[in-house]
C-alpha cells in the first residue's frame, strides 16, 4: 500500500498508509476532510526532465525523418 500525506483545511498534515486511489481521509484532529498531498513536485521534477529529454529528442528525430 502506498504511503501518502494528507492535509486538512487547517494545515494539519497526516501521514497514512491508504489504498491506491484514496484521495482524502478524515483528519484525526479536526475530523474534517484532509486531501491527499501528492508529492508530484519531486516526482515530476525527476521524471519530468527525463521524459522531456527523451520525448523531445525522439520527437525531433521523427520530425526530421518526416520532413526529409
Ligand atoms: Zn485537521
Amino acid at each position: 500500500m502506498p504511503f501518502y500525506e494528507f492535509e486538512c483545511p487547517h494545515g494539519t498534515v497526516t501521514e497514512k498508509l491508504v489504498k491506491m486511489g484514496t484521495t482524502e481521509i478524515r483528519c484525526p484532529k479536526c475530523r474534517q476532510r484532509a486531501k491527499k498531498i501528492i508529492s508530484l513536485c519531486t516526482f515530476h521534477l525527476k521524471g519530468g526532465g527525463w521524459y522531456a529529454d527523451g520525448y523531445a529528442s525522439s520527437r525531433e528525430k521523427k520530425i526530421k525523418n518526416k520532413s526529409v
